[in-house]
C-alpha cells in the first residue's frame, strides 16, 4: 500500500481552522461551547461528512466520526485531539491530531485499504481547562475517570453551570452516558504537537511517548484581614498576599528538592483582592499544578504543600483553605502500540526520541479504557499555548505518515 498525505490540504485546513477564533490571527483562541467553538465544531464536522465518516456526538460534545470497518462489531482503533484552545493560544496544539488525524484516514481511503476494525477520528470535548477549571472533561467522562455527578456539579466562571451551557450549545442526552463501555477501543493513538524543546534539540523528526506524566492542582484560598495602606501598622497586620508569597515560594521549593528533574510545580495564577494601591490585601486566591512521572513524588510533593500551607496559616493568622481538583495517576502506553510505531518509524527511516509527555492529554485518560500511545512532531522553540506556536507542514506530514500507517497496521 503506497500512502500519500496531502501536505497542502492538511496544512490550509489548520490555516482555515485557525481563522475560527476569538483572537486576532496568529493568536487563536475557541473556548469550549462559545459561539466560535460551536462553529470550528460545524467546520470540522462537515469535513468528517465529506470524507464519508459517520458521525455521533455524546451529551458532553465529543464528536466520533467513524470509518465502518468490514467487521462493525469489532472493537474500535481511535485517533484524535482537541480543538479548542486557550486563550491566546497557537494553531497547531490538538488540531495537528484532529486533521492530521482526518488526513490519515483520507490517505488510507485513497490507497484502497479497506479497514476490518472500525477506525474513529474522536474530537474531545474541553481539552483547554479555561471554562469550567478542569482539564480533559470530555476523554474523563469517557473513561469514567470523572463521574456524570461530579461533572454536574461543574460552572464556567460566570457561575453557569455545565448543563445549562452544554443544553445551550445543542448538547442533549444525559451525562451518565457518555461513559464507553468497556472493551470499546483496541486502541487509541494520539498525535500531537511536542509543546516542549526536546525534539528540536535532539533534531530528531518524531517522538514516540512510552509514557504520560501524572497531574494534579490545586486551588488555594488565603484569607487574612485587608485594611489601609496607611492606617494599620505592621504588627497589626494579616496579610494575605505576603502568606500566599510564603506559600508560592514553598511549592517552588518542594518541587526543586525531589532529587529528580521530573518534577515540576507552578502557580500560575495569584488573585489578590481587594486589589487597591493604598490597601493591604485581605484574600488570595492560588491555582497551583503539580506534575511528574511517579505518583510517590508528586504526591510527596502535595504532602509538603499542606504542611506548609498550615505552618504559614499558623504562623501568619490567616485561614488557608486548598481544594483538590484533580490528581490523577500517570499512564504507560502500550508496548504493543509502541512498538508498532518504533517499526513504521525504522521502515521509513525516520529517527525518533522516546519520550516522556510531561503535558497531558486526553490518552491519559483513555488509558484507563484502553490500549494507548502518542506520537509526537517538534514545533519551534518548543513553544506552545502562545500565538507563535509553530509546527512545519513537513513535520505534521511525517506525523500523519506515521499515524495512518499505524491505523492500518492496528485497524487490519
Ligand atoms: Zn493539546
Amino acid at each position: 500500500m503506497k500512502l500519500a498525505i496531502n501536505q497542502d490540504r492538511l496544512n490550509s485546513e489548520i490555516e482555515e481552522l485557525a481563522a475560527i477564533s476569538d483572537a486576532d490571527p496568529p493568536a487563536v483562541t475557541r473556548v469550549v461551547f462559545t459561539p466560535t467553538d460551536l462553529k470550528a465544531r460545524a467546520w470540522m464536522q462537515a469535513r468528517c461528512e465529506a470524507a464519508g465518516l459517520a458521525l455521533r456526538q455524546d451529551a458532553i460534545g465529543n464528536t466520533f466520526a467513524r470509518w465502518i470497518g468490514s467487521e462493525s462489531a469489532a472493537p474500535v482503533v481511535g485517533t484524535g485531539s482537541h480543538i479548542d484552545a486557550i486563550p491566546n493560544a497557537g494553531k497547531y496544539d490538538g488540531v495537528v491530531g484532529v486533521l492530521g488525524g482526518l488526513e490519515a484516514i483520507r490517505a488510507l481511503q485513497k490507497a484502497g485499504f479497506r479497514p476490518r476494525h472500525p477506525i474513529e477520528l474522536l474530537v474531545f470535548t474541553s481539552e483547554e481547562p479555561t471554562r469550567f477549571g478542569i482539564g480533559c472533561l470530555g476523554s474523563r467522562l469517557l473513561a469514567g475517570t470523572l463521574s456524570a455527578d461530579a461533572a454536574k456539579k461543574l460552572a464556567d466562571n460566570d457561575g453557569a453551570s455545565i448543563e445549562d451551557v452544554r443544553r445551550k450549545a445543542g448538547m442533549t442526552g444525559h451525562l451518565e452516558e457518555v461513559k464507553l463501555p468497556n472493551g470499546y477501543y483496541k486502541a487509541f493513538v494520539e498525535l500531537h504537537i511536542e509543546q516542549g524543546p526536546l525534539l528540536e534539540r535532539e533534531q530528531k523528526p518524531l517522538g514516540v511517548v512510552e509514557r504520560i506524566a501524572a497531574p494534579a492542582s490545586l486551588r488555594v484560598l488565603i484569607e487574612g484581614a485587608g485594611g489601609h495602606a496607611g492606617g494599620v501598622l505592621m504588627p497589626d497586620r494579616r496579610d494575605a498576599l505576603c502568606a500566599a508569597a510564603e506559600v508560592i515560594l514553598a511549592i517552588e521549593q518542594a518541587a526543586r528538592t525531589t532529587g529528580a528533574i521530573d518534577t515540576v510545580a507552578t502557580v500560575g495564577i495569584c488573585d489578590v483582592f481587594p486589589g487597591a494601591v493604598n490597601s493591604f490585601p485581605a484574600t488570595v486566591r492560588l491555582s497551583v499544578d503539580i506534575r511528574d512521572t511517579t505518583l510517590e513524588r508528586r504526591d510527596s510533593v502535595m504532602k509538603t504543600i499542606d504542611a506548609v500551607c498550615h505552618t504559614v496559616s499558623v504562623k501568619r493568622q490567616v485561614s488557608i483553605h486548598s481544594e483538590l481538583l484533580n490528581a490523577d495517576a500517570p499512564a504507560d502506553c502500550a508496548p504493543a502500540i509502541v512498538a508498532t510505531l518504533t517499526q513504521i518509524c525504522a521502515r521509513h527511516g525516520f529517527s525518533f526520541l522516546p519520550m516522556t509527555s510531561r503535558a497531558y492529554h486526553d490518552s491519559l485518560f483513555i488509558s484507563r479504557i484502553a490500549p494507548v500511545a502518542m506520537l509526537f512532531i517538534p514545533c519551534r522553540k518548543g513553544y506552545s499555548h502562545r500565538p507563535d506556536e509553530y509546527s512545519s507542514p513537513e513535520d505534521i506530514a511525517r506525523g500523519a505518515l506515521v499515524l495512518a500507517e499505524t491505523l492500518a497496521t492496528l485497524a487490519a
